[in-house]
Formats: C-alpha cells, sequence, structure tokens
C-alpha cells in the first residue's frame, strides 16, 4: 500500500496515479487521520488545475523532498476503484507499454461523476421561527413550512429571496437539511424473462457451458457456431444464470451498428434494457451508467472496447462476440486489442469468458487446439435453415462497361431474386462515391494535405473526404494543378456510386443505403433496420458494418462487389481477414425459411482464400494458414510489434528510425526489419517510419523495448509508438 510515515506525525505521504501520459504516480501529504486507501479516488493539485487521480499501490522511483509536497485536496464521493481494476490497468500498461496514467484514463469515471446527480438535499423548517424576522426571512419560512421537502433551488424560485439569506437560515438551524434519494428503478423490478426452447443441439452447447462456467474459475470458452445458429441465444441462458445469481455480466460487441437488433433481442429475453457504454453515449447517460455500474445495481452491460475498464461490483462474466472482429483492436493512444485484455480481466478476476464467432481468429483456434481454450460449436442454423450456397463470378470472364461494377451474372440473379419479392444485398467495402479523383489533362490526383491518402468523394456531401483525418474540401471546378476546367473524372466506385448503377439497372427497386457514416444517428438507423426487416426494402447496399451479426429474414441474395478488396498490402492477416468477411457476409443471406445463396465477383478465383469459401472448406482453409504461419514463425507461433516512429519533419523522424534501428541490442530470439517509410508516410501531418519485430513465443519482448527505447528523451516533435501485436501495418 502506497502509504508512508513522514517524519512529522500529523501527515502520511501516500501516492496518487493522475490521467495524465506519465508512468508514475505523485506523492501527496494526507493528513494521518483521513482514511485514505488504495483505489481511492481522490482531487490533488497539480501545477495550476485541480485534478481526480487514485491512490496507488507503487512509490515513485525517485521520491521528492517532502518540503515541496502538496496535499491530497479531498476523497471523493466515488466508490473506490477495485483491486482487479488496478490490477488490469497496470497489466494492459506493461503489455502495451502505455504509459500508466493513459490506461488509467481509460478507467477514470465521467466527468462531474462525483456530483450526486440523484441525490436531492431538501428543505424542511426546524419549528423555530428566527430572533431576527426580515422580510426575506419570513417569506422563506412561510413557504417552506407550507410546502416542506422542495430542493434550495426551488425555494429561491419561488418566494425570490437571495440565497445567502436562505444559507444563513440553513446555517443558523431554523432551516433543516434532509438528503433524500430518487427513487430508481431497480434492474430486478423489471426483470421478466421469456425463455425460448431451444433446440437439440443448442442445449447441449448451453449445457456444456453451464458446466464450464459452474466452476466458477477462469476459463475461456471458445463458442464457435455458424452463422444463424442462434449463439445469441445459447450465450443468454449463461447471462441469465449470472442474473439470477444478483451478478453482472458484461457482452462485448465490436461495432456500435450492431448493437441495435442485439439489444431488441435482449429485450424479447428479458424484458429490460441493459446499460449501453460506448464513446458516442451522452453524458448524462455516462454518469448514470458508470454509477449503476459501480452499485451493482445494473446487471448486464454491453459495450464496445471502452467497458472493459468499467468499475463493476460483481462481475461473473464476460462475452466476447465477434471476436474475430479486427475493431477490437484500439488503434490509438492506448494500442490494445479489447478481446485479449478482456481475456486477461477475467483471468485476474478468476472468471469465466466466452468467444463466440462463427469465423474465429487464428490465435483464438490455435489456443483450442493447444488445450488453452475449450470449444463447443453448433454446426447447424436455427429453425432448419440451410446455409447458403456461395457462387465465385469470375471477372475476367465477364463483359466489362466502363464506370459498372455489377457483373451481368450478378443481374441476372438479382433479378430473380426481386422477381421472388425477395430481398438482396450488394457489398462493397467502400464509403463515399469514389475513392480516387483525378485530372485527365495531367494526371494529377487529389490527395488529403495532412496525409499521404487520396481524398474520396462523398456525394451525398458534394465534399472530398480524407478517410484517415477528416480533412475535407468542396468539389472543386478545375484541376487544383494545371487549373484545366472540368477536367476531373472519379475514378471506382464507392457505396453511393454503386447506389447509383443499382438505380439504373433496377430503377423500381427500393434501395436503403447503409455504412458507418450514415449510421449515425441512432433514430434513423433503426428505422431503416426496421424497414428491412419488414421487407420493405429491395435492395440493401452496405459496407462493413453490414457484414455480420444482423438477421433479415427477407434477406436471400448477397452480392459481394470486390471480394478481392482485402487481400492487396503485405498484411500477414490479409487472407484470414478476407474469408472472415467473405463468409460473415454471404452468412446474412437465408437465415430463414428461404434458401439463400452468395455470389462473389473476383479476379482471383483460384485463389485458396475463394477457393476454400466455394466448397465451405472453412476448417481445412484455417488448419493451411495455421500452417503458413507456423512455417514463417508468424502469430500466434511467434510475436510481432511494430515501432512507428513520427514527426513533422521528416528528417527528423528519419533520423532517429535509423538511430534507434541501429543502437537496437542484438539478442538471438528478437529480428528486427526495417526502418522503413510507413505506407501510409505521411498521416495527420506526421512523417512515418517503421520498423518490425519479430520475435520468438518465449522472447521478452517488452522488456527488449524498455531497454532499447528511451520514451521522453527524443525531440519533442517526434513521437515514438509501440504496437503490440500489430493488427495494421499501414
Ligand atoms: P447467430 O448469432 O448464431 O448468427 P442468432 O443468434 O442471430 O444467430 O440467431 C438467428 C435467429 O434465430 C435469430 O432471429 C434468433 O432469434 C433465432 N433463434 C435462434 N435460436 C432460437 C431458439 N431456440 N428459439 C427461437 N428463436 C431462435
Ligand atoms: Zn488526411
Amino acid at each position: 500500500m502506497g502509504i508512508n510515515k513522514s517524519r512529522s506525525n500529523q501527515q502520511k505521504i501516500i501516492s496518487v496515479m493522475v490521467p495524465y501520459k506519465i508512468d508514475e504516480p505523485f506523492q501527496y501529504f494526507a493528513s494521518q487521520n483521513s482514511s485514505l486507501s488504495l483505489g481511492d479516488f481522490v482531487s490533488v493539485p497539480l501545477g495550476q488545475k485541480i485534478i481526480i487521480g487514485v491512490v496507488w499501490d507503487k512509490h515513485p522511483k525517485k521520491t521528492v523532498d517532502s518540503i515541496k509536497l502538496k496535499k491530497v485536496i479531498e476523497k471523493q464521493n466515488i466508490p473506490p476503484m477495485s483491486k482487479s481494476l488496478l490490477l488490469l490497468i497496470e497489466w494492459v500498461s506493461n503489455y502495451t507499454l502505455a504509459p500508466l496514467g493513459s490506461v488509467l484514463k481509460l478507467a477514470m469515471p465521467p466527468l462531474n461523476f462525483s456530483k450526486n446527480h440523484d441525490i436531492k438535499k431538501t428543505l424542511f423548517f426546524s419549528g423555530h421561527i428566527p430572533k431576527r424576522l426580515t422580510e426575506g426571512r419570513s417569506k422563506i419560512i412561510n413557504f417552506i413550512e407550507k410546502e416542506p421537502g422542495c430542493t434550495l433551488e426551488e425555494v429561491i424560485k419561488f418566494t425570490n429571496v437571495s440565497k445567502n439569506i436562505l444559507k444563513v437560515l440553513i446555517k443558523q438551524g431554523y432551516v433543516k437539511e434532509k438528503i433524500i434519494k430518487e427513487n430508481e428503478l431497480l434492474f430486478e423490478e423489471n426483470f421478466n424473462e421469456t425463455i425460448p426452447e431451444l433446440t437439440k443441439e443448442q442445449l447441449l452447447v448451453s449445457g456444456k457451458i453451464m458446466n464450464e462456467i459452474n466452476k466458477n474459475n477462469f476459463s475461456v470458452i471458445l463458442l464457435d457456431g455458424v452463422t444463424g445458429s442462434g449463439k445469441t441465444e445459447v450465450y443468454f441462458e449463461a447471462i441469465s444464470k449470472v442474473i439470477k445469481k444478483g451478478n453482472q455480466a458484461l457482452i462485448m460487441l465490436p461495432e456500435i451498428s450492431l448493437t441495435e437488433q442485439w439489444l431488441q433481442k435482449f429485450y424479447q429475453r428479458f424484458g429490460v434494457e441493459p446499460i449501453l457504454w460506448h464513446s458516442s453515449i451522452g453524458k448524462k447517460d455516462r454518469v448514470n451508467a458508470w454509477k449503476k455500474i459501480s452499485t451493482g445495481q445494473v446487471k448486464v452491460v454491453v459495450g464496445a472496447r471502452s467497458s472493459l475498464f468499467l468499475p463493476f461490483k460483481n462481475l461473473d462474466l464476460i462475452i466476447v462476440d465477434e471476436e474475430h472482429d479486427p475493431s477490437y483492436k484500439q488503434q490509438e493512444n492506448v494500442i490494445y486489442n479489447a478481446r485479449d485484455m478482456a481475456i486477461v480481466r477475467a483471468n485476474i478476476l478468476n472468471k469465466p469468458i466466452i468467444l463466440v464467432s462463427a469465423t474465429p481468429s487464428l490465435e483464438t483456434l490455435y489456443n483450442v487446439k493447444i488445450k488453452k481454450y475449450s470449444l463447443v460449436k453448433l454446426k447447424e442454423r436455427y429453425g432448419g435453415a440451410k446455409l447458403p450456397s456461395i457462387s465465385i463470378i469470375d471477372l475476367n470472364n465477364e463483359k466489362k462497361t466502363p464506370k459498372k461494377w455489377i457483373s451481368n451474372s450478378l443481374i441476372e440473379e438479382i433479378k430473380k431474386c426481386l422477381i421472388n419479392k425477395e430481398q438482396a444485398m450488394l457489398f462493397l467495402n467502400r464509403r463515399g462515391y469514389a475513392p480516387l479523383t483525378l485530372c485527365k489533362k495531367c494526371g494529377y490526383r487529389l490527395e488529403c494535405n495532412n496525409c499521404s491518402s487520396w481524398l474520396v468523394m462523398h456525394q451525398s456531401l458534394n465534399k472530398l473526404l480524407c478517410h484517415h483525418c477528416g480533412y475535407s474540401i468542396n468539389y472543386p471546378e478545375k484541376c487544383p494543378k494545371c487549373d484545366t476546367e472540368n477536367s476531373l473524372v472519379l475514378i471506382g466506385p464507392g457505396i453511393e456510386r454503386l447506389s447509383e448503377e443499382v438505380s439504373q439497372v433496377f430503377p423500381e427497386a427500393k434501395q436503403e443505403l447503409l455504412s458507418s457514416d450514415l449510421l449515425v444517428n441512432h433514430k434513423e438507423t433503426s428505422n431503416s433496420f426496421e424497414r428491412i426487416k419488414k421487407g420493405e426494402v429491395d435492395i440493401i447496399i452496405g459496407t462493413q458494418v453490414m457484414s455480420k451479426g444482423h438477421h433479415f429474414p427477407y434477406l436471400t441474395l448477397v452480392g459481394v462487389i470486390d471480394g478481392d478488396i482485402g487481400l492487396v498490402g503485405g498484411d500477414i492477416r490479409a487472407n484470414e481477414k478476407t474469408f472472415q468477411l467473405l463468409y460473415q457476409v454471404s452468412g446474412r443471406a437465408g437465415r430463414e425459411k428461404l434458401g439463400g445463396s452468395a455470389f462473389i465477383q473476383t479476379y482471383y478465383p483460384n485463389y485458396p482464400v475463394m477457393e476454400s469459401i466455394k466448397k465451405g472448406l472453412r476448417d481445412q482453409f484455417l488448419d493451411n494458414e495455421l500452417d503458413n504461419r507456423k512455417s514463417n514463425l508468424m502469430p500466434p507461433f511467434g510475436k510481432l510489434a511494430s515501432v512507428i516512429i513520427s514527426s513533422s519533419d521528416e528528417n527528423e523522424a528519419m533520423a532517429l528510425a535509423q538511430k534507434l534501428s541501429k543502437i537496437a541490442p542484438k539478442i538471438e530470439d528478437i529480428q528486427l526489419f526495417g526502418p522503413v517509410a510507413a505506407p501510409i508516410k505521411f498521416l495527420r501531418g506526421r512523417y512515418r517510419f517503421r520498423i518490425l519485430l519479430k520475435a520468438s513465443r518465449s522472447a521478452k519482448l517488452q522488456s527488449y523495448i524498455k531497454n532499447w527505447i528511451l520514451f521522453n528523451r527524443y525531440p519533442k516533435r517526434v513521437k515514438v509508438q509501440i504496437d503490440i501485436d500489430p493488427y495494421t501495418f499501414l
């Protein structure tokens, strides 16, 4: 415990960690009789500011002369951070090499948390009339006598007397304060379960999961079930058990767009809404959620990455849905994989965790193979629905029409689907209208000012946007380079352009366009999902937000416009990710009585990933991939880390990158590649260079990096970022 006695009798020295980009706590004085303990939230002075920090366990390496120490201001009215969360924060910081304070920041209460939002102070008359009775005073006393139980603000508002007069009356005891907790509906009160009848297979799997969970120890269970097999219904059983015990469950979903249908399902089953947690919930909801989670009042939380750091009181079970999803990897500030850190949290708590997917990641499958994780499988779709048939459309054999992206074969299939009054979905993982705009006279390409990337035309906004930094310009009338008018041409399709083509080919069909930038409004999103579910939409055009999780009863045909999109670039997971995406998006088709089919347009029909997806040979494909990784000692057989050196000054960044590579200690089980200019060399105004480390599984990668890279010792403009287990290599 970070509490030391100082020489003076009245004061002790404690360590307080603050949510800033630093690695060690600061020391403060606290009065000897203050009851501060580990995990308590306290306000402390820092520079000119007063901020909230957490009483911490470790001492700074260099202690400060106690004369210079400042005092803790006060303990906050916030439930202290649990030991397990403190441990998680330290663990994440040690693993990712992000500063301890930056990780702590992820777990801090929302601003203004400690203000008592649901506790009211109400006022009552004491029964004693003040000796000195001015006009203001008597107004107040009369009012309070008639209307007991009003708040201070209400009394001021109705009597129109100055606040100070009332405060003095309270201080002198003529008016009494009483603290009242506003009534809150407790979760259990509404909890009203409608239990579905599980199929034989579901029952079996659910039973196995329960057996594991009942041990009430740390264990990782992979729930591997084909698309539409009812994985959600099966893990709801486990959640139900947790709720009945009075404990809490956390369900993580990789994307906000998936929560809509999930919440509906949850409501149907449990008759209540769980707490939702992600980056775009409002401030008030945030405070409310934090409070109810920390007091244990709320039993079920569904959230994105950041929900991992919530202050659960008695977390009993974690579920990571779509565990393979790359968006669990946070790419900024603290660079961490929320799935992996969820496993760490379960481990620290000694509780079970369920990973759920129809296309588990290679890492997870490998852990099943070596018996670190247990496996349960759902092989059938619910309700007798069949898995979709998957066909490959070889674009090399199709007639090419300029500015058209839907092949004739696919058009024929869509026609049949529409004649049958069924729904089709066209999938293209590109937002906007066109990914590239160039001048046909001089060849100039419209690029972002802050990044080395093309600007993407968004017709709906009539703007060109950078998808990396948000930079935007209006569509220019002439080429910015050669000044020729009307010389700009838009190259390639985004979903807006695809939608234009659909309107030309199927003028009667009702379309719905869905991508992350279009799904910002909660109400609109839920309306558009509702229209799709009711069959009021004929053709859905979507990006990856539509690729997984969704269940649309009338959807029978899925057409993938560019099946090759993920195959380019040197990403070691390119094949795996492409397979997962194509399998998931195909899995949206034929999820009820109507059979489904998927068509994938590609220029590489003979690639193993296309062959396997066509034949439905998932396990064989994954085994092959595992073999490949093994022979190259790539994850999960080896470990990777990226070092990204960036600066607004290109030479400065390059010089440091070269220097780091030169001074890197040479050891046998860690290889170093680079530095090379990053594929996106210029990003958000910074030039970037990359060094890749490849290590054996047993190598001490983190301590190697810590000994090699001396953070904070480089010129101020240069940033050195570490990405452990990188997912992108841009
Ligand atoms: P998955 O997540 O495995 O793709 P879902 O959980 O979305 O599958 O299930 C597919 C559909 O089948 C959903 O509409 C779900 O409500 C329904 N379903 C699955 N199992 C049952 C069951 N036992 N009883 C009723 N409906 C079920
Ligand atoms: Zn940019």
